[in-house]
């Protein structure tokens, strides 16, 4: 064993240890796992990680050798249509990333053959930059109307980024205008939607989303450390 290997698995135990330990009741960790290894992702599991989150289906599939069905698997970041397939979709227990009625139809049809119903979220986004993708607030309503038609797929709530600050309370009003959007719908009891799940904040506004409803966060850099390579 390698010393600096130990060192970050011992860091990754305690920040996964100090982290569970400040979360509130209902409030559920998705650790991000973008460019780290399949054995630190392993060590982020043994440490108290229920959930590891993947934006890179190449990635995922290394990981789940390694951790199987020790955790849950979400994808996080907008779903591709080249990912539409059989495999990946056995693998992920939620798709938080749905943002067309297109891509909900390639999921729906492949999810019919695999026999399975799959859980998304709707992927808002609540800051309308034109340059990231997601639904404007606006059109998050109509699209999930469409959605809740498929019959292999289970819409349980919403997700967003929000636009990049350093400071997380500039993050703030994002995370209100989701909740709003979220609570709405919620209020239209729609056939086929549960909306269960709001999905908001990162390692720097993770706090912030929480006082405004968040119940499931994506923490990648404080449980791993900083990413050194980028992807
Ligand atoms: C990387 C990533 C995160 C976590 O980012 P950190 O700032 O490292 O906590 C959360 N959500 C998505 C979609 C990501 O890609």
């Amino acid at each position: 064993m390698d010393y600096n290997h130990d060192v970050a698995s011992e860091l990754t135990k305690q920040n996964v240890a100090k982290l569970l330990a400040e979360l509130p009741d209902g409030v559920e960790v998705v650790a991000a796992a973008k460019t780290r290894t399949p054995e630190e992702v392993l060590k982020a599991v043994q440490a108290g990680i229920k959930i590891i989150g993947e934006n890179y289906v190449k990635e995922a599939k290394e990981a789940y050798g390694q951790v199987g069905r020790r955790a849950k698997w979400h994808f996080i970041g907008t779903f591709q249509k080249h990912n539409v397939r059989k495999k990946v979709l056995e693998m992920f227990d939620m798709i938080e990333g749905v943002n067309s009625l297109e891509i909900a139809r390639e999921i729906d049809k492949k999810c019919v053959q695999i026999g399975k119903i799959m859980p998304i979220l709707i992927e808002v986004n609540s800051g309308r930059e034109p340059q990231k993708s997601g639904v404007f607030p606006e059109d998050v309503e109509q699209l999930i109307r469409e959605i809740s038609r498929l019959r292999n797929i289970k819409i349980m709530g919403l997700m967003t980024m929000g636009p990049r600050f350093g400071n997380p309370e500039d993050s703030r009003p994002y995370f209100v205008e989701t909740r709003r959007i979220f609570e709405k719908i919620k209020g239209l009891e729609l056939a086929n939607v549960e909306m269960k799940y709001l999905s908001m904040g990162m390692t720097n506004s993770y706090k912030v989303a929480m006082e405004e409803g968040a119940n499931i966060i994506r923490i990648g850099t404080k449980i791993f450390g900083e990413r050194v390579r980028s992807l």
